[in-house]
């Protein structure tokens, strides 16, 4: 049966001509990016500004991680690799693993013990990885999957990974198209920073090939318990709620700074409670996502309270990741499900209709 994939779907085939691929290109996509730019009312009306959400969550696998996942993998098969491995808080070895079953290579991940969030790890398994939690950090992870893969026959594919950075750089022409110009502030949450590299050097390009006349002022957010950037320093034992960004030497440091630098901008951190506080007005606004997306939301805030986000501007929040990745997290110690008898009475009471 001929298949028609004219329709060009997947990062590679839409961005083909702005990525280090060729017809020699295996292409391994699950119909990654393409994901919604939603306009936010209240948070719009709230910084006295035009809010818009990239809503990542929405990829194949529920994070970004799947645009940078889909040329890794592709050019691992490309380059004639069998296996790939990785260090992960859990989204990158989600996507690895399910980009690897597509393309039939072997998929190992290295996870730091008892921090993923359930459906990260149900993800990777599903898929098939062979998942090894480790007695240590995610910084350990990466060490280690750093030493297999110089030594062993293994690709890796973190955000070390030079094809992670090029796929993900394409969430910012996705922007720049949508918006028709570039936002005058784009808010991002930073972990390894792999991801502000790659919106940096997406912006730069875009505005290179005249798509965007400018490009956005950057302003990356780490959590508090885990900013090395912004301390300045390796924060050996990181710690924040959200664990997707819990992470103490990030391995895309310095794309960080110059991303801040170059566009006037700057990597701040905020505290847990505000990252829980803009996860919950999300929530309410229809969008769940995962803790370390909400970061954009604190960032934001911040932004705003000390008078960086003029009235008007025209803003780019990043949501990284899905929030049934982590249904601990959301229920947490709120509210539960209410026990009701089973007749119209006990329920119009409960539902205070009646
Ligand atoms: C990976 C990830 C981040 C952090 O991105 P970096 O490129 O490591 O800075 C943030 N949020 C989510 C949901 C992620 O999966």
């Amino acid at each position: 049966m001929a298949v028609d994939i004219a329709g060009r779907r997947g990062i590679i085939r839409r961005y083909f001509d702005h990525l280090p691929v060729s017809d020699a290109t295996p292409v391994v996509t699950l119909d990654e990016g393409d994901t919604p730019l939603i306009f936010s009312e209240r948070l719009s009306n709230e910084v006295d500004a035009e809010v818009w959400l990239k809503y990542e969550g929405l990829n194949p696998t529920g994070s970004f991680k799947d645009r940078g996942m889909t040329l890794a993998i592709s050019k691992a098969l490309e380059e004639g690799s069998d296996a790939v491995l990785c260090a992960s808080t859990g989204n990158t070895s989600a996507s690895a693993a399910a980009y690897a079953a597509r393309g039939g290579l072997t998929c190992g991940v290295l996870i730091p013990r008892g921090n993923v969030a359930l459906g990260k790890l149900a993800q990777a398994l599903v898929h098939g990885a062979t998942v090894l939690e480790i007695e240590g950090n995610f910084d350990r992870a990466l060490e280690l999957s750093r030493e297999l893969a110089d030594r062993y026959p293994v690709t890796l594919v973190n955000s070390v990974n030079p094809f992670r950075i090029e796929g993900q750089k394409t969430a910012a022409f996705e922007i720049a198209q949508a918006l028709g110009r570039a936002p005058d502030l784009h808010v991002m949450p930073v972990g390894n920073a792999g991801n502000i590299t790659a919106y940096w050097r997406g912006y730069s390009e875009a505005r290179r090939a005249n798509w965007i006349s400018d490009t956005p002022i950057m302003y990356g957010f780490q959590a508090e318990g885990a900013s090395p950037i912004v301390r300045g320093a390796v924060v050996d034992e990181p710690d924040t709620i959200a664990t997707a960004i819990r992470i103490g030497n990030p391995a895309s440091w310095k794309g960080a700074l110059q991303a801040a630098e170059e566009s006037e901008g700057a990597i701040r951190s905020v505290p847990d409670d505000e990252i829980v506080l803009g996860y919950r007005s999300l929530a309410r606004e229809g969008l769940f996502v995962e803790l370390a997306s909400a970061a954009s939301i604190a960032g934001l805030r911040q932004l705003k309270a000390s008078g960086a986000v003029p009235s008007g501007a025209v803003v780019v929040c990043v949501l990284t990741g899905h929030g049934l990745k982590d249904p601990d997290s959301a229920i947490g110690d709120g509210p539960r499900p209410q026990i009701v008898e089973a007749n119209v009475e006990a329920i119009l009471a409960k539902l205070e209709l009646a």
